[in-house]
């Protein structure tokens, strides 16, 4: 997938979030990037097909929480950029943890990612290994927002 933005991340290193072990990576600060290589179902598919699954719980207050982070799908464009965010603190585990918190944790974007790969579409995560994390992170999103006048579909700025 190739997008005018591409330039922001030269330096990131991209995975197969199938196959991404969490061995695979450090405990170090860093900067990371959530992106889509091949599309899979239709979006609107995609959540309607994913909300009949939490839909069965009837857990009301778990739904308000899911379909929430699911609308967030409705902003994917053209570009294969989802998220970006960052590990500022080796303390609190750096990449791996943020990591580990996307493997169902308590990622934001959890239930969207996983929405995602159960529609059949593939994504990647690619990291960048920094010493200034947070300084590098907003200026990806700033740079971003600057190209597509929006920030990556995944992330809310409230
Ligand atoms: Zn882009």
């Amino acid at each position: 997938m190739n997008c005018i933005c591409d330039h922001l991340f030269t330096c990131f290193r991209w995975c197969d979030l199938n196959s991404l072990s969490l061995n695979e990576i450090k405990s170090e600060t860093g900067v990371y990037a959530i992106r889509y290589d091949s599309k899979g179902i239709d979006i609107d598919l995609t959540i309607q097909k994913t909300k009949n699954f939490f839909n069965q719980a009837q857990w009301g207050s778990l739904n308000d929480y899911v379909y929430n982070r699911l609308d967030r799908l409705k902003s994917i464009v053209d570009c294969p950029i989802l998220y970006i965010g960052s590990a500022p603190s080796i303390d609190a585990g750096g990449l791996k943890s943020r990591y580990r918190d996307l493997c169902g944790r308590r990622h934001t974007i959890f239930y969207p990612v996983l929405a995602l790969l159960t529609a059949g579409w593939n994504l990647q995560w690619g990291f960048n290994k920094t010493d200034r994390p947070k300084k590098m992170e907003k200026e990806l999103i700033d740079n971003y927002k600057q190209i597509h006048e929006v920030y990556p579909a995944l992330l809310k700025r409230a």
